[in-house]
């Protein structure tokens, strides 16, 4: 007899998200999106208030257990930007490979060695009985000359990770979700899902 898994919500309507969050605690949750995903605006100062707006607001329309989270790329010579605006770093509406040309074209010239950059993911969890957890994961790198690899989505191309010597877009899902920001915070999440839900 298979154990029934518990259903959670994922506040997020993006393919490439949705697709390592399942691989990480689809084994222990029914993970379940909106078919009709609302607009959410992301207008928090930080990571973790755009995540918990999310969460929140998702919870509102599920009503059960709903899970969002906000990621952002901090590079240390732009003091920390683009951060919370790394989605939108070149623009409202604009493509992957925008943000990353912009990137590198304001780190022309910059050696390796200040092109230090971090991930970082704050997720959100909305619990039924209304109290609301985070958790966070961050993951260091460097900004490279030029996009390499194909796999992953948004900045991966240019993130180069030394311990692998490899962009993260270099990197199967697999291998991304054994060190990303994402897996970290992710991680922690299902822990405390199990925690609350007794599920796993
Ligand atoms: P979000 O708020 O979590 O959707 O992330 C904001 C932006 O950060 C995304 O649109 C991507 O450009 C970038 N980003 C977030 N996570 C990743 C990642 O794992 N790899 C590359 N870029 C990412």
């Amino acid at each position: 007899m298979s154990l029934k898994k518990n259903k959670i919500v994922l506040a997020t309507k993006n393919k490439d998200k949705i697709k390592e969050i399942n691989k990480i605690l689809g084994n222990c949750f029914e993970i379940l999106t909106l078919k009709n995903f609302p607009e959410i605006i992301e207008d928090g100062k930080t990571l973790e208030e755009n995540a918990i707006k999310k969460a929140k607001e998702i919870f509102e329309i599920a009503k059960i257990t709903s899970i969002a989270d906000d990621s952002g790329l901090e590079v240390d010579f732009l003091n920390g930007e683009p951060g919370v605006y790394s989605a939108r770093f070149a623009g409202e509406g604009c493509r992957y490979e925008d943000n990353n040309k912009k990137l590198l074209k304001l780190l022309k010239n910059v050696p390796y060695k200040k092109r230090k950059a971090k991930f970082t993911t704050v997720v959100a969890i909305a619990f039924e009985d209304g109290s609301i957890k985070t958790t966070e994961g961050s993951v260091y790198g460097y900004i490279t000359n030029e996009p390499k690899g194909t796999n992953g989505f948004g900045y991966d191309p240019v993130f180069y990770y030394p311990k692998l010597k490899k962009t993260f877009a270099q990197l199967t899902t697999k291998e991304k979700n054994k060190i990303s920001h994402r897996a970290k915070a992710f991680k922690k999440a299902k822990k405390l899902l199990k925690t609350v839900t007794g599920n796993g």
